[in-house]
């Protein structure tokens, strides 16, 4: 992947695009952007964007396009995308797909690749259920795959972890239904635009990582 590319993560929740989207931030100069990390802060520091996000973000279903697209048309202009940006959760919709697109053009700037990362669902229902997030620096932890040395503490900053209130089982199966029927078709929409590369997102996270570069070329 060469400096200042652009890249967007597709896949289910759970498939891992906040895990590599990350490594690929600190391998490249490609900034992560997380719509979810976006809107939670939103909803923690209860804004007028948080108040009407929280609702859905609660419920597992997407927020509403005309709430998101100009959240992300405005973080893109800011200095640290110039080199490159890794999305990851957005786009979630075939509209918002589009409008990706006209940001874009307004800048004279495309898509490099749309990278699909694939795990099957009963997968991330495990994935998912046992998430951990430190409060303190955002890192990622597994109860299972990936614990911490000590129970509900970061490795890495001391911060103590959390389960996101939508990994929660009875709201996970809402957001693998949404991502079916919403964000899947966004497959075929980049797989026509020959963007499209796909992953088998099972196994070690650094063996997929490495499967992440490869199809980055
Ligand atoms: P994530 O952390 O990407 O799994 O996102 C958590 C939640 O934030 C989702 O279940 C949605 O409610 C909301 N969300 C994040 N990104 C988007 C998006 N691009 N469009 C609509 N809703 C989103």
């Amino acid at each position: 992947m060469a400096a200042g590319a652009r890249v967007v993560l597709l896949g289910p929740p759970g498939a891992g695009k906040g895990t590599q989207a990350k490594l690929l931030q600190d391998r490249f100069a490609a900034r992560q952007i997380s719509t979810g990390d976006i809107l939670r802060k939103a909803v923690a520091e209860q804004t007028p964007l948080g108040k009407q996000a929280s609702e859905y973000i609660r419920r597992g279903e997407l927020v509403p396009d005309r709430l998101i697209i100009d959240l992300v048309a405005d973080r893109l202009k800011e200095k640290d995308c110039e080199t490159g940006f890794v999305l990851d959760g957005f786009p979630r919709t075939i509209a918002q797909a589009q409008s990706l697109e006209e940001i874009l053009k307004k800048t004279g700037l495309a898509l490099d690749c749309v990278l699909s990362v694939q795990v099957p669902h009963k997968l991330i229902v495990e994935r998912l259920s046992g998430r951990r997030t430190c409060k303190g620096c955002g890192a990622l932890y597994h109860v299972v795959f990936d614990p911490p040395k000590a129970a509900g503490i970061c490795n890495g900053c001391g911060g103590e972890l959390f389960q996101r209130d939508d990994d929660r089982e009875e709201t996970i199966s809402n957001r693998l239904r949404v991502y079916d029927n919403q964000t899947a078709p966004l497959a075929s929409y980049y797989r026509e635009r020959g963007l499209l590369r796909e992953i088998d997102g099972v196994g070690e996270v650094e063996a997929i990582g490495k499967r992440v570069v490869r199809a980055l070329g």
